[in-house]
């Protein structure tokens, strides 16, 4: 597994610190989006709070990890697909927030229509969010 994570750092010329490997290894395990807090906790005393936002900002920044700010407006942070680059972000796909777990899904299987603007407009940033009930949370209601 490690392996994989250095690559990754390797492709985008980043130094393969410790705290760059854990973040990356923490998010890359999870099915679901990891928001901030969630990453504090379980990296503990190994990562400090300015360490982790710069790691943050720099995956971000090259592409690596994507951030998703979810109902409570709490930042939420998911890897990206290959396709993203340093300078442009390739993932348009929709983003599921659970309103009752809170999680946050990538649901790279949905089409996304190309949104059309008027013109004079260039995005850089869409986000589709839709909230509502996850499967977990859907099931959990039914047998209660
Ligand atoms: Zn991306
Ligand atoms: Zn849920
Ligand atoms: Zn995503």
């Amino acid at each position: 597994m490690l392996k994989g994570f250095e690559k990754i750092l390797e492709k985008h010329d980043l130094k393969k610190t410790k705290p760059r490997i854990s973040v990356l290894e923490i998010l890359a395990e999870r099915k679901s989006a990891t928001s901030q807090p969630d990453l504090e906790q379980v990296l503990g005393k190994d990562v400090d709070r300015v360490t982790l936002y710069r790691v943050l900002k720099t995956f971000e920044e090259k592409g690596i990890i994507h951030k998703i700010i979810d109902l409570n407006g709490t930042a939420n942070y998911a890897v990206c697909s290959s396709s993203c680059t340093e300078h442009q972000h390739h993932d348009q796909h929709v983003h599921f927030n659970c309103r009752v777990c809170l999680q946050i899904y990538c649901l790279d299987s949905v089409h996304v229509p190309q949104l059309q603007l008027p013109s004079g407009f260039t995005p850089d940033t869409v986000n589709h969010i839709v909230y509502g009930t996850c499967p977990g949370c859907n099931e959990k209601h039914l047998q209660a």
